[in-house]
């Protein structure tokens, strides 16, 4: 890529901070092939977004697109993936991550599901990439702070003990086969998409994306020596396929080389070395750790990696190529019934996020910036202030406590959330705290 796309893209990645929606969407249909993120959903990223009603959309600059969905709350939705968490009072707010399809997932007050209907997306018509944060375990009537004014406390893994990431790599055909069991199971899962091969051309992709799963890249050609150029023609393939942006990408071989590249192209890079991710940690986004299991592993031995992570409080992401079966050897495959007994073991604490790797990595990733951030104070006033890094998706929320006072963004009041948070918008860049 040349210059003119480094800065195309970075123009339009400030132009989503900045709300201007109808501009990101005429750049990306003049750009999908020739520029990595730049977001064909940006402009749809939250529709049917309550929260924004509530508030944010002023705070965030982007009230001019998101106001558009404010205030129908669960309804519409850039696609069938958000939806709506059912259950009264605060827990209408609350879709799991992933809307109406993954009701339940963490769960705890969750009984979504009945809304979520929608498919095109306000605005844009094409699928969304950013669901909702999931409901935290807990109770649903916390009452907000009543103390003075004092720091604000960011929540861990937005108020779960752990997160628990479920990625699939090669897109073989066993991915497919079994893709409807997977579906039923109700977690969204990250499928990182080697694109050269025959099966990434199956109209199954469209569904999975629909069902609020991620379609990360992994590369066109899959090589250790790769190239920038092979990994940007897989986000060509990816964004001219299903116009959705890959936000996140896997090293293939989990080869070194991807570290570099992956900067200026993506926000996380997979790669493949085991190790728990915490929050505040130095692990490094541009090669997250995951752990693979050998093949033919029984479920006992992903249970390990889930229990150890959440003993931890911390993250375990889980590389599975394929399952047992199918027609194009998915390296180390194990039988679809232990990742399934697996994400029943995990679901079954009801206290850990199962995320998709950029729903759970913006998280981990903005909580990081946010920790660095020194506030100023003026008068009574507190104010934090962040840059998010480039390349991180739009529209992603942190959950924060304070002992007191009232939170605004772009003068905005935020709402309390009964689950005991407010939801602090990254794109906004900043966030004020005053008696
Ligand atoms: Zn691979």
């Amino acid at each position: 890529m040349g210059s003119m796309c480094e800065i195309t893209c970075k123009s339009s990645v400030t132009a989503n901070r900045d709300g201007h929606w109808a501009a990101i969407g005429m750049f990306v249909l003049g750009a999908v092939g020739a520029c990595a993120p730049a977001s064909p959903s940006a402009v749809d990223d939250r529709p049917g977004d309550d929260r924004q009603s509530a508030g944010s959309g002023g705070a965030t600059g982007a009230g001019g697109a998101w106001t558009g969905a404010s205030g129908s709350s669960h309804v519409g939705g850039g696609g069938v993936d958000r939806g709506g968490g059912g259950g009264g009072g605060g827990a209408g707010d609350d879709a799991s991550d992933g809307g109406g399809s993954f009701a339940g997932v963490g769960g705890v007050s969750q009984t979504g599901g009945a809304a979520g209907a929608g498919g095109v997306g306000v605005g844009g018509g094409q699928p969304s990439t950013a669901p909702r944060l999931p409901v935290p375990p807990g109770p649903a009537d916390v009452p907000r702070p009543s103390g003075a004014v004092g720091n604000i406390t960011v929540l861990d893994w937005a108020g779960f003990k752990g997160a628990v990431s479920y990625t699939f790599d090669d897109s073989n055909s066993s991915q497919i086969m079994h893709y409807a069991e997977l579906q039923a199971l109700g977690v969204p899962v990250t499928f990182y998409m080697w694109t050269a091969r025959p099966a990434a051309s199956d109209p199954i992709w469209a569904t999975v994306l629909k069902d609020g799963h991620e379609i990360g890249n992994h590369s066109e050609m899959h090589v250790s020596n790769g190239t920038g150029e092979d990994l940007d023609a897989a986000t060509a393939f990816i964004m001219s396929k299903w116009g959705v942006v890959p936000w996140t990408m896997a090293a293939p071989n989990g080869a070194p080389v991807y570290t570099t590249l992956a900067k200026g192209r993506f926000f996380i890079n997979r790669g493949t070395k085991n190790s728990i991710v915490l929050p505040n940690d130095k692990s490094d986004p541009f090669t997250l750790p995951c752990y693979y299991p050998p093949e033919g592993a029984a479920a006992s031995v992903l249970d390990e990696q889930v229990d150890s992570a959440r003993t931890a409080g911390g993250w375990r992401i889980f590389l599975i190529h394929g399952f047992t079966g199918g027609s194009d050897h998915a390296f180390k495959p194990v039988p679809f019934q232990t990742f399934a007994d697996d994400v029943k073991h995990t679901k079954a604490f009801g206290d850990m996020w199962i995320g998709r790797v950029d729903m759970v990595g913006a998280y981990w990733v903005g909580q990081k910036v946010f920790s660095q951030s020194t506030p100023t104070t003026a008068g009574a006033e507190k104010t934090w202030k962040w840059t998010l890094p480039d390349h991180f998706p739009p529209g992603r929320f942190l959950r924060v406590t304070v002992p007191g006072g009232k939170l605004t963004q772009g003068g905005a009041e935020l709402p309390w959330d009964g689950h005991g948070y407010y939801e602090v918008a990254l794109d906004a860049g900043a966030v004020t705290l005053a008696p």
